[in-house]
Order: structure tokens, then sequence, then C-alpha cells
């Protein structure tokens, strides 16, 4: 997003991290052996100790500085069930093939094959929204018209932000969401993308908010990188606040987006080894009612900005396609928990 007019992604400020402090809490206690295991799966502990020792106080994790490298999370955090494939031909930046070479788990190698597909999420829908579009920029007049977003006006669309060096979120965005689509797939689900790079602006926020019920989707994820302030590095994940005003009422899909969004803290931070947020959120998560993206979805729905793109390390990370397909898996294996643990 473009961070001179606003904040992440689409829109403005961030809300009071009081209330999410209290909420990430909460829900801590029955994820802290999970947390446990992702924070062994982190190599650089010293970025963000909070977590782990909240964690030690419920669960006492063992002795431990045996740290994993972090592309090698323990393949069970959140993962799917052991079956589960999970991405069976990585090729390069071929659309809605997942890329990459590299196997962002041990479970990747270990079950890479050209026959790795499973069921375990048929008949179960995904909706992935790809932030921005790489097309926005020409198309000012159309993305800077209001849409309404129940409690108030944002534009149709942003920009978005970029790397120093000119990587964009949205190509970030829609690359990452094509590689959790074919994992998604492998496991049996019908993923549809808000956009595929299949027009040429938009859609506005109010459609893809909308395009979750339109694709009769279970759970949806919009994904983003951050324009964050240089200093600061980190992903966190954005769930939705209770917004029932004008157009929107989100009232039912507060609960199951919120259990969405710590599953995919959680299932992120070890597929990918990135660190919380250390420039905004707390633990990780946020929750926000300014997002038109959530404030109007139908279906259980969080944002996750994936790191902040002015941040040299989060960039090169962000820039690179093997840690993109980790946080494709990431965010594939989050779904898969959401949907099979229900
Ligand atoms: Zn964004």
């Amino acid at each position: 997003m473009t961070r001179t007019t606003s904040g992440p992604h689409d829109e403005p400020p961030r809300r009071s991290r009081l209330l999410l402090a209290t909420t990430a809490a909460g829900a801590l206690v029955p994820l802290c052996l999970a947390g446990w295991l992702s924070w062994q799966a982190v190599a650089d502990h010293g970025r963000d100790d909070t977590a782990p020792a909240r964690a030690a106080g419920a669960a006492a994790p063992p002795s431990t500085s045996s740290s994993a490298p972090p592309s090698a999370p323990p393949s069970a955090a959140f993962s799917a069930p052991s079956s589960t494939p999970v991405d069976a031909s990585p090729s390069a930046d071929a659309p809605g093939a997942t890329p990459g070479t590299a196997a962002a788990t041990p479970s990747a190698t270990a079950t890479a094959s050209s026959t790795a597909t499973s069921t375990v999420l048929a008949g179960r829908t995904v909706l992935l929204d790809p932030g921005h579009n790489p097309g926005n920029a020409a198309h000012s007049a159309e993305i800077n018209r209001q849409v309404d977003i129940g409690n108030g006006r944002k534009e149709c669309d942003t920009t978005g932000t970029s790397t120093n060096a000119g990587y964009s979120e949205a190509e970030y965005s829609l690359d990452v969401s094509r590689r959790a689509r074919a994992i998604l797939t492998a496991r049996g689900a019908t993923v549809v993308l808000a956009q595929d790079g299949d027009r040429p602006w938009g859609p506005c926020i109010d459609e893809r908010a909308r395009a979750g019920a339109a694709a009769h989707a279970d759970a949806a994820v919009s994904v983003h990188g951050d324009g964050g302030p240089p200093g600061g590095s980190g992903f966190h994940v954005i769930m939705p606040a209770k917004v029932v005003a004008g157009k929107a009422d989100n009232a039912a899909i507060v609960e199951p987006s919120h259990r969405l969004g710590l599953l995919l803290r959680d299932s992120f931070r070890a597929a990918t080894g990135e660190p919380y947020a250390d420039y905004v959120a707390a633990q990780g998560l946020d929750t926000r009612s300014d997002l038109g993206g959530l404030n109007l979805s139908a279906v259980p729905k969080v944002f996750i900005e994936c790191g902040n793109m002015r941040n040299s390390t989060d960039a090169k990370r962000m820039t690179d396609p093997q840690w993109r397909q980790q946080a494709a898996q990431g965010i594939a294996d989050a779904l898969t928990a959401f949907l099979t643990t229900r």
C-alpha cells in the first residue's frame, strides 16, 4: 500500500493494540504448544522472545536452543493431515502452478511428486484475495473512486507498496496467492482468486469483500505486503472487528475469522521463520474496523501483511521465490487447518 497516504495496504490508521493483546493472550493458552513448535522453527529466536516466553509460562518448553533452520518448520504445527501433499510440482512463474523449487517444508520434500494429491479439502472452497493489482497505477481515476464500506467510505483500491528496488506488493501478493492456490488445489479444494492478473485494475475493496460469498467460499485470506517504516520488520495478521453499520454487518464472521487469524499467525511463522511485526500490532495480530474487505465480508476472512517491503531484510525475503513458496505454504496450511478442525 502506499504508506504515504495511509496505513498498511488499503486503508489507514491502525487500531488499538490493547484489545488485541487481550484477545491474543486468551487465545494463547490452547495454542501454547503450537506456539512453542513454531518458536522452535524460528532460527532467529532473539528477534522475538516475548512469544516463547509467554508460551513457556503455560507449557514450559523443554530446554532448548535447538533451533531448526527457518526452512524446516516442524511438520506438525498446523499443517494439514499428514497425508496432505504439499507442493507437487513447482515451476517458477507459471500462473496457477506452484513455482519455486523449494520445498518449503521437509514434508514437501518427502511428498513431492506428480501424484501428490489428496482429497482432504474436497468440497471446500477458498477465496484468495491478492491485494492490489499491478495495473492499478495506470488507473488512478478508477481506483480513487470512493466506495461504501459500511462505517465510512474508502478508495476503491490503492496501488500498494513496493520494495526499494521496485518489486511491487501487487506482484508479490498475486504470486504468493497463486502458489497457495496450487497447494490447496492439490489438497482437493476449489480455489478462487479475487483477481488473477486477468483484469486491468482492481477489483474495488467492496467487490473483493463480496467475492467470498460470490464464490460460496468457506474462508478467505487477503494477501499483502506492508509499507511500514524502514526500521520495522516482521509480519502480522489483521482480523475483523465487529462492524454493524450501514451496509456492513460482519458479526457472524468475527469469531471464525479470529480462529482463522490465530491459525494463520502460527502457521505462517512456522513455515517462514518470519518474526512477528515489531512496528505494529502485537504478537503478530491486529484487529481493525476500517478495512472494507473485512467489514463487508460474509465469509470468515483475514488479511496477512507478510512482511514490511520497505525494510531491507523483509524485502530480501519477499523477493526470493523460495521464501514466497514458504509464505504460500503457511497460508495454505492455515486454511487447511481451519477447514478440517472446525
Ligand atoms: Zn496492501
